[in-house]
């Protein structure tokens, strides 16, 4: 290797993925050099002071499925090198008339709480919460390449065929079920049913019944941390609050990873690229998105069903109907009366995100993209309705309209924290078709960002995926390099 003090590859963007590349390349042997705009590292997973003092929130991810499922923390050893508290509950869902539909890690426990559904959703998550791992490393990969165990990806496409078409409704009898099921799939931010949402439902929901939704002690920070430090130790380095504009402006190196949008990968490398592969990444569909509100409360949450208290997650809209017409409104371009939240206590589980007896509640509705709102009222609304009396433990608020995700990160474009609509089309080709979408046609550069395969979250799969082909075609290295702790 090269050592004349220019990195063998560098990094733009240190969120996640662009972490869990640099990790990867640097434990092949290689210079490192990670590049962050902002002052910070972690993008989307950071954790910070948002509203009162004591009060310690997640900027952006706070619910964790990806943290012990995913195979390239597996290999990192993520759970030995941080605390993941795991509930007992992976998520809940709370209906009018103080009634709710919980799922717990233990199968067979929701079940029984599903009356008699119960067989109904024991049957579609049982035989793929038993092989959880397979259906993570099928929906951890570029889907055009052919699954190691097809009789999982052919049980998970059979029920993404029922749960993503008209056909959702003809295996439960009650509305507990369905509820809780669309409340995982909308995490998807698209119009329900459809192939994208179950699919997300299938692979969300089955690892909740196998290893749990965990929570990061100290936040997601904490996660991100853990892939500097591990970097740091083996020679890599960060320079923070540089803002890359032209892949020109960069020393020369043999490989460049972006942890960008399709857009911005057009406007950095410029004609290194193909016009046509150009034209591709232009095209390339922004999705709908969230509007985030976080607030400090004096007290516990006042859920009208106490045992939400004890729910880290909780997906709020009520019935399966209503919240399939609020994601239609957002798809329309409107902004729904009672939108679907996402929410999280992560203080139920991590007692010092906040003063003694106080709490950190996390909360983003979905809006249409570019939406200015301020969803402070809209999200107030809907917590009210299945918490009354919230509004009077609130001590302090910050808001974040959709439209300023993108000036704290490019990559949420409009407030889209997908960095890209993740429907099956787009997941297929993200951001194009191919069997390596992670490597473009420019030499030695590379696109490591949730606009590749297998798409948004905090699991650092994409990362990892677009270093492994960086060290295969620039630097002949085809074996993985060992991630694990000392
Ligand atoms: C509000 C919100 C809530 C979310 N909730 C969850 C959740 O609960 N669970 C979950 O798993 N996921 C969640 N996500 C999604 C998750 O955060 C992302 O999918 C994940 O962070 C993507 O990782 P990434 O590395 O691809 O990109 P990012 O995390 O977006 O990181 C990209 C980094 O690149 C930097 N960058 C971009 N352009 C440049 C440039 N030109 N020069 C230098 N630096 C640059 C950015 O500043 C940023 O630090 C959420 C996202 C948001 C915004």
């Amino acid at each position: 290797m090269p050592d004349s003090g220019a990195p063998d590859a560098i990094v733009v963007g240190a969120g996640p993925n662009g972490l869990a590349a640099a990790v990867t390349l640097a434990r092949a042997g290689l210079q490192v050099e990670v590049l962050e705009r902002e002052a910070t590292i972690g993008g989307g997973a950071r954790t910070g002071a948002l509203t009162a003092p004591g009060f310690l929130h997640d900027v952006c991810s706070a619910v964790h499925p990806m943290a012990l499922a995913s195979e390239f923390f597996q290999r990192f050893g993520l759970e030995r090198r941080i605390e993941l508290a795991v509930p007992e509950i992976s998520y809940a869902h709370p209906l009018d008339d103080a009634r709710a539909a919980i799922a717990y890690r233990d199968l067979d426990r929701t079940a029984e709480g599903l009356g008699r559904d119960g067989r109904a959703w024991r049957g579609f998550f049982g035989p793929l919460s038993q092989r959880a791992d397979a259906v993570a490393a099928f929906t951890g990969d570029s889907l055009l390449r052919v699954p190691t165990e097809p009789g999982v990806a052919l049980r998970f496409g059979m029920r993404a065929l029922e749960q993503g078409t008209p056909l959702w409704n003809l295996r439960f009898a009650e509305d507990r079920a369905p509820a809780l099921l669309t409340g995982v799939a909308a995490h998807s931010i698209l119009p329900l049913p459809s192939l994208g949402t179950a699919g997300a439902a299938l692979m969300l929901g089955s690892t909740a019944h196998a290893r749990g939704w965990p929570v990061p002690i100290g936040g997601s920070q904490a996660i991100v941390d853990a892939l500097a430090a591990d970097l740091l130790a083996h020679g890599g380095t960060i320079r923070t609050g540089v803002e890359v504009a032209s892949l020109d402006e960069l020393p020369r190196s043999r490989a460049v990873l972006l942890d960008v949008t399709p857009r911005a990968l057009d406007r950095l490398a410029g004609s290194r690229l193909p016009e046509a592969y150009r034209r591709r990444l232009r095209a390339y569909r922004i999705g709908n998105a969230a509007a985030k509100v976080d607030l400090a409360l004096d007290g516990p949450v006042p859920w009208a069903v106490p045992e939400l208290a004890q729910a880290p997650t909780l997906h709020l809209g009520g019935s399966r109907a209503q919240i399939a017409a609020a994601e239609h409104e957002v798809a329309q371009g409107r902004h729904a009366d009672r939108p679907y939240l996402l929410v999280a206590q992560p203080s139920v589980l991590d007692p010092g995100r906040a003063p003694a007896g106080s709490h950190a509640l996390w909360t983003y509705a979905h809006v249409p993209r570019g939406s200015t709102l301020d969803p402070t009222e809209m999200v107030l609304r809907q917590l009210e309705r299945f918490a009354p009396g919230v509004r009077d433990r609130i001590v302090a608020v910050a808001a974040r309209p959709a439209a300023d995700m993108a000036s704290e990160n490019p990559n949420y474009l409009g407030g889209d924290i997908a960095n890209g609509l993740p429907d099956l089309r787009q997941l297929l080709a993200r951001p194009v078709l191919a069997r390596e979408p992670w490597r473009t046609p420019a030499r030695g550069v590379y696109l490591s960002s949730a606009a590749t395969p297998p798409g948004p979250g905090v699991h650092g799969m994409a990362g990892w995926r677009a270093a492994l082909s960086a060290l295969r075609h620039e630097f002949g290295i085809r074996a993985s390099p060992d991630l694990s702790p000392a």
